[in-house]
């Protein structure tokens, strides 16, 4: 890229680090942003600072949260005995969209997943069983990835709730195996909340 000056190749480098974006999308976004009016540029930075700054993980549920406790956990209409258990907030949002769940979250904040060296310890599967232990809970629902990791995850979980007499559920197959649940759409989701089964 040394026929690109450095402040623009700079930029398409950190853009081209984004999920989703490749070489080509960075190149585009970049020049789009440059040639933007000033403020656009300003306003688009601004926003990703403040974004940074101004969320934190809820200390119940590890949801993404702008105050102490996430909105789900703070609303008392919710039911606080059925648990859904996620991989990340965008799950949350997904699981959301759907209007169907009456529950609470528990984000894990990632997966078991060997090849990427993590483990049951990486991800908040401590305070999923510190949460079951104290609370009142009647029902988990494995709402991770119907990929490997995911499975893999609801395994290992169910195996720890299970002895505490809690019902462990996992979605129902409707979500396409390999894919993320935050490209399900709603109905699809709803399916496979409605039809789940005990594990
Ligand atoms: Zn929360």
């Amino acid at each position: 890229m040394n026929h690109i000056i450095e402040p623009v190749s700079r930029l398409i480098n950190q853009l081209s680090r984004l999920p989703g974006i490749g070489s080509k999308t960075a190149q585009r976004l970049a020049y789009y942003i440059i040639s933007s009016e000033d403020n656009q540029a300003t306003d688009l930075a601004d926003a990703i600072y403040y974004a940074k700054e101004h969320i934190r993980f809820c200390c119940v549920c590890g949801n993404i949260t702008d105050s102490e406790v996430c909105y789900v956990c703070a609303d008392d209409s919710r039911n606080k005995q059925l648990y859904c258990v996620v991989k990340d907030a965008k799950d949350v949002l997904a699981m959301e969209r759907t209007r169907e769940f009456n529950g609470v979250y528990h984000v894990l904040g990632g997966t078991i997943s060997p090849m990427e060296g993590i483990g049951p310890d990486d991800i908040r599967i401590k305070e999923l069983l510190e949460r079951t232990t104290k609370g009142d809970v009647k029902e988990v629902v494995m709402a991770t990835n119907p990929d490997v990791e995911g499975e893999a995850t609801a395994v290992y979980i169910s195996r720890l709730l299970k002895p505490l007499g809690i019902k462990v559920t996992r979605i129902a197959n409707g979500v396409p195996v390999g894919s993320d649940l935050e490209y399900a759409d709603e109905m699809t989701l709803t399916k496979a909340l409605e039809g789940r089964r005990e594990m």
